[in-house]
């Protein structure tokens, strides 16, 4: 479902990302760690084309996010298409990134209203089931200044969720939590990803890369230095410089 090839970027003379190479299979969920600086950031928004890559591939669903190939050669896309491409891949921030005007029902429809163009009433009923999925039924008219950190988190996902995405992106979605509300969005993302749902998520949550992950990459500098199923990466890593990451965050 996503496919990266010898991707690199720059900024300036920081070069940030040194040849990574991932493979995502639809419905697998792949844990990202690494020491802060390491390009975590930068790889997420490399897939869904918020930065462009200086060489490389990135595929999602066979399609080449920014780009249209014609013959053998590669020609950038418009504007207008790449925001169509970009709206397949959902994207969770670690500051929610809500509509501060917006009721969480709005938050919700706005994209699929005016992006997608869909009709209001539909839009209205899938706003309704997303919210029980992720258990705020009863918050569709609050504005999000009145909800807790984990509430708001759930309602990112939801809106994420709304434009029904090949793939959802996650950059630490818990570290600004208090610790007490981050267990309730670990527990929605653990439900998407045993419903099925293609998920990259950075975060430091060790336990939910244990439980859930299909495989851990281990980046460091730019790299990914370790890649592999959970109980590899965390229990048996290959690497010093993984050991070393994770006796800090466990
Ligand atoms: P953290 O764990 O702190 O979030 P990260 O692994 O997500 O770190 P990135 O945010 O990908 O790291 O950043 C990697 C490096 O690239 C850092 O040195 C950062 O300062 C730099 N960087 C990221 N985005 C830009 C940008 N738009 N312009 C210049 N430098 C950038
Ligand atoms: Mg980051």
């Amino acid at each position: 479902m996503v496919e990266l090839r010898g991707v690199h970027k720059s900024f300036g003379s920081l070069h940030v990302l040194r040849g990574v190479d991932l493979d995502v299979g639809r419905g697998e969920v792949l844990v990202v760690l690494g020491p802060s600086g390491s390009g975590k950031s930068t790889l997420l928004r490399t897939i869904n084309h918020l930065e462009k890559v200086d060489r490389g591939t990135v595929r999602v669903d066979g399609e080449l996010l920014g780009y249209r190939r014609s013959g053998d050669r590669l020609y950038e896309l418009r504007e207008r298409e790449i925001l169509r491409r970009r709206t397949q891949i959902g994207f969770v921030f670690q500051n929610f990134n809500l509509f501060p005007h917006l009721t969480v029902r709005q938050n919700i429809t706005e994209a699929p209203v005016h992006a997608q163009r869909r009709p209001r009433a539909e839009a209205d009923a899938l706003a309704v089931r997303l919210l029980e999925r992720v258990g705020l039924a009863d918050k569709a008219d609050a504005y999000p200044g009145t909800l807790s950190g984990g509430q708001r988190q759930r309602v990112a996902i939801a809106r994420a969720l709304a434009l029904e995405p090949k793939v959802l992106l996650f950059d630490e979605p818990t570290s600004a939590l208090d610790p007490e509300l981050v267990g309730e969005v670990l527990s929605v993302m653990k439900d998407l990803a045993g419903g099925g749902t293609t998920m990259i998520v950075v975060t430091h949550e060790i336990g939910f890369a244990r439980e859930v992950a299909d495989t851990v990459a281990f980046m460091d500098a730019g790299r990914v230095l370790e890649l592999g199923p959970p109980a590899q990466v965390l229990d048996d890593p290959a690497h010093e410089r993984t050991r070393a990451f994770l006796t800090k965050v466990l």
